[in-house]
């Protein structure tokens, strides 16, 4: 079976491999879909990532169930969060796997993984629905809060984004009012937008000094910001506010797939709307990691078929 292996930076080889081998209490998937993960660019661009994850953002069939496994049977279409999935089949433990119901389309069950990711930070930052939100990134992590908060009922979303393609699907998917954070300056902005008074909780989604300075100055008086940007450089950032405004700052690296699972089930969101590509298994690199990290950022979210 054809698999994509990760080498090193900007090395990774779609392979023939062998099928890989099922045991006990694990399940064989035949992969649908397999979304690109901010985490897997990291890997791609800067090298490894703690506790590699490279592909797993997937959904599939089971094709085979081992010894002792119980709840899955083949034939079931499921969620895996299980890295590797950059293939045409994986084997994974039970516990990895999610469920989809009938009516779940495969695009949406692909994007399950991520928005557990947004699911853990708004948890994590105890983000309720009367609150205030400002997101700064409007890529794929800042667009699957902005969905999270959305399915859970936050009715005042304020994002940034310097790519006015990713302003543009901010809006589309109900952001109350998002700019291009080069042209307007935030902190000034969220005043103006909350009478002098900041934003309940400010929400870091993109990984630099600027836009994590523009939640830290964005916040109330003991706001909070969670930071779930992939960070390569230092962040240089004044400390006086943070201390007189008593912030609380948190970073979130998790996931919660029960609670994406909920908000999918129900209905109410739809992140299969992020999609901009759908790329064949053996065009990863060129149509899939490549266009992620080219500079005219058309693509947002990538999913790779088989
Ligand atoms: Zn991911």
């Amino acid at each position: 079976m054809n698999k994509a292996i990760y080498y090193g930076i900007r090395d990774v080889r779609v392979e023939d491999v062998p099928e890989p081998e099922i045991g006990p209490g694990q399940v064989k998937i035949a992969i649908k879909y397999c979304g690109i993960c901010g985490s897997d660019l990291h890997e791609y661009l800067h090298g490894p990532f703690p506790n590699t994850v490279f592909g797993h953002e997937a959904c599939g069939t089971i094709t085979a169930v081992g010894a002792g496994v119980n709840g899955f049977s083949v034939g079931e279409r499921v969620c895996s969060v299980f890295p590797g999935a950059f293939a045409q089949a994986i084997v994974c433990p039970q516990q990895q796997l999610l469920k989809i119901p009938d009516s779940m389309s495969w695009e949406r069950a692909a994007l399950l993984e991520p928005l557990a990711g947004a699911a853990y930070a708004i948890e994590r930052g105890n983000i309720q629905p009367s609150d205030t939100v400002f997101i700064a990134g409007a890529g794929p992590v800042g667009l699957m809060v902005l969905l999270g908060l959305k399915a859970m009922g936050v009715q005042t979303i304020y994002m940034t984004d310097m790519v006015a393609q990713r302003r543009r699907k901010a809006e589309e998917l109900g952001a109350a009012l998002v700019w291009d954070p080069l042209e307007t300056k935030t902190p000034a902005k969220i005043k103006t937008l909350t009478n002098g008074r900041g934003v309940d909780i400010a929400v870091e989604a993109v990984g630099v000094e600027a836009s994590l300075k523009d939640c830290l100055a964005s916040t109330r008086q003991r706001g909070t910001v969670v930071v779930q940007g992939i960070f390569t450089q230092r962040a240089m950032v004044h400390m006086f506010g943070f201390v007189v405004r008593e912030t609380t700052m948190i970073g979130t690296n998790a996931i919660n797939p029960a609670l994406a699972h909920k908000w999918l089930s129900d209905g109410a969101i739809a992140p299969e709307r992020i999609v901009t590509d759908m790329v064949p298994l053996a065009d990863i690199v060129s149509n899939g990691f490549e266009a992620l990290a080219g500079p005219d950022k058309r693509a947002i979210k990538i999913l790779i078929h088989n």
